[in-house]
């Protein structure tokens, strides 16, 4: 790979010894990796597991797969993947995931969450808000609000809120030029000192979120001073109750330039692509949960029996949370939030599905969200059957059931609803997800 030369003269000073095999890892192909999605029925095994990790695997995942379709698998090199393990998020916090398309890492922090607490998953740039929702609706979590703001918006309505922030800042990417060689094209020697202004920008606003006794993770895909351990300074100076959490260097990680209580991932000694990390912990005692003003259920009494009787009749649970209806579709949203109406929200928490003239229809969304025992009835597809599902063909099976609405499971895991009328299974596998 052709590097510019300032960027070469820059690592050669900063690194000594180590430049070189730095240098020369240019030349080698980048990392792939996944993670399995602990929310999922675990029915598949899969090789080369990377050490120290509760869920991840070094190798690629076909987007066609039924693992990825189902949301068994999250495709995510090794290196991003240890933002979300030093995160790591106790069950029933709340946490604010602040820069999160496509969402590698807000699908690692639902992971941890395991369905309590809630996520703010929040995208700023609204076509990538529409793929972080498609990703999450995959990873079939129930506890998620994806919004399309900026930072300082979001801060207006989250005031001292969450217990742990993550920030995976928009950064000069230098550790992205293997994957995405077009990277080295917006790279120019000012860049880092460019972004290092804006991940400020981004973290006076985490800050006003932050509750007190919460955490920070700080985390760049670029290895510059600048945008790393400058920034970490730059924080420390001017927030006195911020101090920095030690991460412990697995695999390969090294302490940050003069700070060894952050983290670096450089490909010559990790094997994967390029992260900083930093965690900071707020001193304050923490207190109890700040009680904003909840947003309230505006379903008519109709529309509440309609989903009743859908719910009756399709699950094995209840499902917990506020729910909402805008326009004719319900949503679940995770219980404790603050009134969102003044936001732009991308995913108003669980799409439950739609009401129809005196009827409700579920959505894709909660066909993947369910666990088949969760759903009285489901129609399990061999993976013949899916392939010919996904491409949006109705099937034909051997089946003898009554008509009506059933889970589609693939291995183990749903596929979203489908109606099976007189022995043939419609397809609502959605359009714009459907394949050739
Ligand atoms: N966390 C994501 C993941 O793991 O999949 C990757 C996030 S990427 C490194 C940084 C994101 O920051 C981009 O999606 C970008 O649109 C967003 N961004 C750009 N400018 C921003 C700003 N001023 N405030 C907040 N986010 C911004």
């Amino acid at each position: 790979m052709t590097l510019p030369q300032s960027f070469i003269d820059k690592y050669t000073q900063l690194l000594g010894d180590e430049a070189q095999a730095f240098l020369e890892s240019f030349d080698k192909p980048a990392v792939s990796g996944f993670r399995v999605n602990p929310l999922k029925a675990q029915t598949k095994e899969f090789d080369l597991k990377i050490a120290q990790t509760p869920w991840s695997y070094y190798g690629k995942v076909s987007g066609k797969s039924i693992e990825h379709v189902t949301g068994l698998v999250y495709s995510q090199e090794p290196a991003a993947q240890m933002v979300g393990q030093i995160a790591a998020p106790q069950k029933g916090m709340r946490v604010l995931d602040l820069a999160a398309a496509p969402g590698g890492k807000s699908t690692h922090l639902l992971s941890y969450l395991d369905n309590t607490g809630l996520l703010v998953s929040n995208e700023i740039n609204k076509k990538r808000s529409k793929i972080l929702v498609e990703n999450i609706e995959r990873f079939g979590a129930r506890n998620v609000v994806v919004t399309n703001e900026s930072p300082e918006r979001l801060a207006k309505v989250f005031p001292a809120y969450f217990d742990l922030i993550v920030l995976d800042a928009p950064c000069s990417g230098e550790g992205m030029f293997r994957k995405d060689p077009e990277a080295v094209q917006y790279w120019s020697e000012a860049y880092p000192s460019q972004c290092a202004s804006l991940q400020k920008e981004i973290l006076n606003a985490a800050l006003t979120m932050l509750a007190p006794g919460g955490s920070l993770v700080y985390s760049t895909c670029t290895w510059s001073p600048e945008e790393n351990e400058e920034v970490v300074e730059w924080l420390l100076e001017q927030e006195e109750q911020l101090s920095l959490v030690p991460i412990e260097l697995l695999n390969g990680m090294v302490a940050g330039i003069k700070q060894p209580q952050t983290a670096r991932m450089y490909p010559h000694r990790f094997k994967g692509e390029g992260q900083f990390v930093a965690k900071f912990q707020d001193k304050r005692p923490s207190q109890a949960s700040v009680k904003l003003k909840p947003g309230k259920s505006n379903l008519t009494r109709d529309q509440l029996a309609y989903w009743q009787a859908f719910a009756k009749d399709h699950l094995t649970v209840s499902l917990k949370g506020l729910m909402q209806v805008f326009g004719e579709e319900l949503y679940l949203l995770p219980e404790g939030l603050p009134d969102l109406s003044k936001l732009k929200i991308a995913r108003n928490g669980l799409h439950l599905g739609t009401f129809k003239t005196k009827r409700f229809e579920p959505s894709f969304a909660l066909g993947l969200a369910l666990r088949p025992d969760e759903v009285s009835r489901t129609i399990a597809l061999t993976p013949d059957d899916f392939g010919r599902y996904v491409t949006g063909e109705a099937l034909s099976l051997p089946l003898d059931l009554p008509n009506g609405w059933y889970q589609v499971v693939v291995e183990g895991n749903g596929l979203g609803f489908a109606k099976w009328v007189n022995g043939t299974l419609k397809n609502y596998f959605p359009k714009g997800l459907r394949m050739k």
